[in-house]
């Protein structure tokens, strides 16, 4: 039996498992990628997956990093890799010392510290792009990117003999293009993230809509969250295909969170949104 039950959401050919509701575990995963967006408590399902995304350290996002990294030294995989916000390096480092010395045995892991703009890099055409969130100090979001070439258009019409000799006269007939599969707002205030040219232009937005109701507005400012008021602003601005909702407040009940979407997004908007805990 695994540890958890997760939900599961299949968009296109891209699976996405992870559980997320508010205070209690937040773990989001996208294993063709081979990332997953924070760790929640390291549920069995992630543990193949070589790296670990963590936004900020809030216990319900970070706690399980260590058993993670512990877990796939137990059954033989390779050393997890395993990005954080730089402020963090250092406590997580300690974190992983202190469990090596605990258990008797060493934490074998990297701990690669970022910072808005860094990117790493997860496959031979993917990277992981950090960007800033307003939650904690040194929080961050993540969008990872496919990066490929494509023929200049200048050269569109010319016919694979005229591309060969251009090439062999060392021509740059390609120019850079990104595509930004998936963005992971993690836990946020209110941002203006249609400023990021790759998180408006990303296939799948996976963003945190806490709060519902009115008379949880005061919850969302004080634990900088959003509320629907501010995450149907936001989405107005975005034009994302696919919009999945995490980190939901168990303050209120999921069909009343259904209701409440339908009645404040768009139909067009309404249409494209999943929340990630109705998909158990
Ligand atoms: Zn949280
Ligand atoms: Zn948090």
């Amino acid at each position: 039996m695994p540890s958890h039950n997760l939900a599961y959401i299949k968009i296109d050919e891209l699976e996405i498992i992870g559980y997320s509701v508010a205070g209690e575990e937040t773990v989001v995963a996208m294993p063709q990628l081979d990332v997953c967006f924070d760790i929640g408590k390291a549920p069995d399902q992630i543990i193949s997956i070589n790296h670990v995304l963590l936004t900020h350290g809030h216990m319900d996002h970070a706690a399980g990093f260590a058993y993670y990294l512990s877990q796939r030294n137990f059954c033989g995989m390779s050393p997890g890799t395993i990005l954080v916000p730089h402020n963090l390096l250092r406590p997580i480092r300690e974190i992983i010392n202190a469990w090596g010395r605990l258990d008797g045995n060493e934490v074998p892991g990297k701990v690669v510290g970022v910072k808005p703009g860094d990117e790493y890099q997860i496959k031979p055409n993917l990277f992981a792009r950090a960007f800033p969130t307003k939650h904690s100090i040194g929080s961050v979001g993540y969008c990872i990117i496919e990066k490929r070439k494509k023929l200049k258009t200048e050269y569109a019409k010319l016919t694979g003999q005229q591309i060969v000799e251009l090439k062999k006269k060392g021509v740059e007939i390609d120019c850079p293009l990104e595509i930004p599969i998936v963005t992971y707002v993690g836990d946020t205030q209110y941002v203006d993230f249609s400023q990021l040219k790759y998180i408006v232009e990303s296939k799948i937005l996976i963003v945190e809509c806490t709060f519902y109701e009115d008379q949880h507005t005061d919850r969302a400012e004080a634990g900088k969250h959003m509320h629907i008021t501010e995450f149907t602003s936001l989405l107005d601005k975005l034009d994302n295909k696919h919009i999945i909702i995490v980190h939901t407040t168990q303050r209120t009940p999921m069909r009343e969170i259904r209701r409440l979407l339908k009645e404040s997004l768009s139909p067009e908007k309404h249409e494209r949104t999943i929340l990630l805990m109705d998909r158990r």
